[in-house]
């Protein structure tokens, strides 16, 4: 119930107290508040600036690097959309793709980056690149989209690109083992696409979907790769994998972030990792250069070191009362000890002292 305002905003506003009932669970009833005015004006402004956008080309691809973790090649990519705004602020799909799946624009904008990627990878193809395989996202709202099979195959023929080099990722909550689905994932599939499904164990993973319906690359959700490490998680996506490996089902692991998640994923047989220990999305300038140079490089620099030892350190169940840090620059192949009081904050100050240090010695 408002009081002073018109009927339409009244109705507006108890569409979304609705929203937001419903995204709450297990509540009876949600009243409408002041940050949801705001909320609503600012999913109104993106909305009513979409096509200005596209017009202005400010949807871009960026596109993060899948490695094998046995020989450490590159082996496909993701595109990912980044919103680029006339002042040069980047807007991540997390606060734009939800709004446009809620008002169906989301069909357009997912094309659109489809593609964009089939034009990248033809023009890289022409100029002598080796290519491989570029993943696109197609959200649940555009894949109930009536012909959008014979669409996407259609941009691949006009472009000329061949559709293995596009396969599909479609999010586990979308891929619900329904027949309309299925009959998607099928007809896909007869036009040459293969068909990952994206986000597997983060929230509603059926595995009769599994059964029912044929995807060729299952990915794991950083959420549990952020398990690795414990027992019970570590024995949760080996056993996946070897499920996966038995329905003949590829895995890529997404969200990875440190040495001992590769390291694991690798001795137990995981096909290919993508996560910010190989590459964050990139925009198509920086990936060019990852086609040319497919091998990942082990080279990092010192604050990657340092980064990656405090996250371990973080992450290991034993920490130390009395701040000691042990770092092995294996780079420099030697090993020295500090001793702090705000150890992580000193570490990083100190880590140009210590290697500038290590190098006298
Ligand atoms: P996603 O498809 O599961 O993509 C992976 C997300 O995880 C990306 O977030 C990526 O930047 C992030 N990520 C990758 N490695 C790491 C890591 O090591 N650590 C952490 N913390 N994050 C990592 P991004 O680009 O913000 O995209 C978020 C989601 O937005 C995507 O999740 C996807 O569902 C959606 N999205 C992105 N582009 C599109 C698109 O063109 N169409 C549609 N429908 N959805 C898209
Ligand atoms: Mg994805
Ligand atoms: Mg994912």
């Amino acid at each position: 119930w408002s009081t002073g305002k018109k009927i339409e905003m009244a109705y507006n506003e108890a569409i979304s107290a609705k929203h937001d009932a419903r995204e709450k669970q297990n509540i009876d009833y949600s009243f409408f508040n002041e940050e949801d005015t705001k909320r609503l004006i600012r999913e109104k402004e993106m909305i009513d600036s979409f096509e200005d956008a596209m017009a202005r080309k400010e949807f871009k691809v960026f596109f993060q690097p899948k490695y094998s973790p046995k020989n450490k090649e590159l082996v496909g990519a993701e595109a990912l959309v980044r919103w680029i705004k006339k002042d040069g602020s980047i807007t991540n799909p997390g606060d734009f793709i939800p709004i446009f799946e809620r008002n169906n624009i989301i069909r357009k904008l997912d094309e659109y980056i489809f593609r964009n990627v089939c034009l990248y990878l033809k023009k890289w193809k022409d100029s002598g690149k080796k290519i491989v395989p570029v993943s696109v996202n197609l959200s649940r709202a555009s894949l109930y989209y009536k012909g959008v099979t014979e669409e996407y195959e259609r941009i691949t023929e006009i472009i000329g690109v061949d559709s293995k080099m596009l396969p599909i990722e479609i999010t586990e909550s979308a891929a619900v083992a329904d027949s309309a689905v299925k009959e998607i994932i099928d007809s896909f599939h007869a036009l040459g696409f293969s068909l990952q499904m994206d986000d597997f164990g983060s929230g509603y993973s059926s595995l009769a979907s599994l059964n029912l319906m044929h995807f060729d690359t299952l990915k794991l959700d950083k959420s549990l790769v952020d398990y690795i490490g414990e027992f019970g998680g570590n024995r949760l996506i080996e056993h996946t994998i070897s499920l996966a490996k038995e329905l003949g089902i590829q895995i890529t692991a997404e969200g990875v972030e440190n040495e001992n998640q590769v390291k694991f994923l690798k001795n137990i047989g995981c096909d290919s990792i993508q996560g910010f220990f190989y590459s964050k999305p990139v925009p198509a300038e920086d990936f060019i250069q990852t086609l040319d140079n497919p091998v990942f490089d082990m080279v990092k620099s010192d604050t990657d070191y340092v980064e990656e030892h405090l996250y371990n350190f973080n992450q290991s169940y034993y920490r130390p009362s009395f701040h000691s840090v042990v770092i092995n620059l294996t780079k420099n192949d030697i090993t020295d000890y500090y001793e702090y009081a705000d150890w992580e904050n000193m570490l990083r100050v100190k880590t140009r002292k210590f290697t500038d240090a290590v190098e006298k010695t």
